[in-house]
């Protein structure tokens, strides 16, 4: 307990937020990428504590937000097909496709199951080898290695029955998109701390290189992010943009080589569908040749119908950071945590989700 206090400790966040306040001379834009960030500021009341020259904008950094309609839609309708049961995380069985959730399959029958990781699916298809057993693969390059080794798992057992949906997304190249898309003007961003514990802080490299932007990986304790806003503000206000890491007890710079090595053996990149920002080319993981036979997409033979997506749902805009959840007309009306209208509302990271919990009055 000892070693979390000192990241919650009220001295050295006041410390902090006085050298913020003391440095923080102009007008800037930070976008913290990673919802778990989100929910840390929010939690914390952090915002508050910010000087009026710092605005903090949510980005897409919740993988069950940007998961796309179109993508979501191919999970139900694997969820109906015979002798199937679909494993998932439990934030996408709520979150409402074009025309259905996981949720209703369920109701209407289907076999969907709430799992805690891909091993947990492994070990449904070993229990059930009279069903195939289709695992809904959400998440970033944290989830991506586990995933990966969920499937030479099933292969080393001779499980034939598993199969993965790949959705998985990769956070630099979108974040070159939002930067290349120029609709907010960012000086400066909040790297993910979990991603950048896998793929290290190399990879934000072009973010400063080639955009100007300043980049800090950050914890996600109060005094990680106060420090990482001040690392932040410092780069901007001495115009030194550069990547810097804020959570050193969790990040290298060259991150987690095994378990890249576990992705890099199993995925290859490849273009993939965002939420709010459409298909982004090399910025997802899909199976390569020697593990095809374990693609849920190329196995089965599904038709999901038309995309459509949630009338007055803003969440697109929302993951770009040009909008936020007030702004949207459903918020804590039509659409609660209790009856979502959009995955923001759904997820624990998802932006809406936050500001309903934690409070919107909170958005500095
Ligand atoms: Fe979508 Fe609901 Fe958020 Fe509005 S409040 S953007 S409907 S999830």
């Amino acid at each position: 307990m000892k070693f979390i206090d000192e990241y919650r400790d009220r001295g050295l966040a006041e410390k902090l937020v006085a050298r913020i306040h003391h440095q923080s001379t102009k007008p800037i834009k930070l976008m913290e990428f990673c919802g778990g960030h989100t929910v840390a500021i929010f939690k914390h009341g952090l915002r508050q504590l910010l000087p009026k020259t710092i605005e903090m904008l949510s980005g897409p950094g919740c993988p069950v937000c940007v998961t796309a309609n179109s993508d979501l839609d191919k999970a139900i309708a694997l969820a109906h097909l015979p002798d199937v049961i679909v494993a998932s995380f439990g934030d996408m069985i709520r979150v409402p496709g074009s025309y259905s959730s996981l949720q209703w399959a369920k109701a209407e029958g289907s076999d969907i199951r709430v799992v805690y990781s891909a091993q947990d699916a492994v070990h449904i298809a070993r229990d059930n080898p009279d069903k195939s057993v289709i695992f809904i693969g959400i998440g970033f390059e944290t989830t991506a290695p586990t995933i990966a080794a969920s499937i030479r798992q099933a292969e080393q057992a001779g499980i034939k029955n598993y199969y993965v949906l790949p959705l998985h997304k990769l956070c630099p190249p979108i974040m070159k998109s939002i930067l290349d898309m120029g609709e907010v003007d960012l000086d400066g961003i909040i790297c993910p701390g979990h991603v950048s514990t896998i793929i290290g802080s190399y990879p934000y490299q072009f973010i400063p290189d080639d955009y100007g932007v300043a980049s800090v990986v950050s914890g996600f304790e109060p005094v990680d992010i106060l420090l990482t806003v001040d690392m932040l503000v410092n780069q901007i206000e001495s115009g030194q943009p550069q990547v810097e890491i804020a959570y050193r007890r969790g990040v290298k710079p060259e991150g987690n080589q095994p378990a890249l090595e576990m992705m890099n053996s199993v995925f290859e990149v490849s273009a993939a569908n965002w939420r709010g920002i459409g298909t982004v080319p090399a910025s997802g993981l899909k199976l390569n040749d020697q593990y095809q036979r374990f693609d849920a997409e190329a196995h089965f033979d599904i038709n999901p119908g038309p995309v459509r997506e949630p009338k007055g749902c803003i969440c697109g805009s929302i993951l770009r950071g040009v909008t936020r959840p007030t702004d949207c007309k459903l918020f804590a009306k039509t659409c609660t945590p209790e009856h979502p209208v959009g995955p923001c509302m759904v997820s624990n990271e998802g932006s809406c989700a936050t500001y309903f919990h934690y409070g919107a009055n909170d958005d500095g």
